[in-house]
């Protein structure tokens, strides 16, 4: 399964992931999915109201307002992204325990430290398990749209 992430949206969330160091970044992925990929195009940065520094959760307005634009767009709410500060770029226990939705992508952003540098990594959620992704890169015109 591979993800195709324009290179400016994943600086974009990267830039996020420093912004918030030492807490958590968050945000949606609008965009558009096929049999073997998924297309991200747009960002949607969210408020993270978790209550603990190494967690994450949607603000649910954020998570609204993101749906009711993609679907405006005729597109989807593909996948979140978040980071984790001085971590690994892949699902963390809790991720895991949270996991849920089937078909989802979770972009995970790790900063190493305030500076960077950041490590990336994608995965999708399937059957149970998160399944790792290839970043992929979209080919021909430049399509993104920001919403931010
Ligand atoms: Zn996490």
């Amino acid at each position: 399964m591979k993800l195709i992430l324009p290179r400016m949206l994943q600086a974009r969330i990267e830039a996020l992931a420093l912004n918030a160091f030492p807490a958590e970044c968050c945000g949606l992925m609008e965009g558009v999915s096929g049999d073997a990929a998924f297309a991200v195009l747009a960002l949607h940065s969210a408020r993270n109201i978790a209550s603990a520094p190494d967690r994450f959760e949607i603000h649910p307005e954020d998570h609204f307002a993101a749906l009711k634009t993609a679907r405006a767009n005729g597109r989807a709410i593909i996948g979140c992204y978040h980071s984790h500060p001085r971590g690994e770029p892949r699902p963390s226990e809790i991720d895991r325990r949270g996991g849920g939705e089937e078909n989802f992508v979770w972009l995970i952003a790790a900063p190493a430290g305030a500076g960077g540098p950041v490590a990336t990594a994608a995965f999708v959620y399937s059957a149970t398990s998160f399944l790792a992704m290839d970043l992929a890169r979209p080919v021909g015109a430049d399509f993104v749209t920001s919403s931010e």
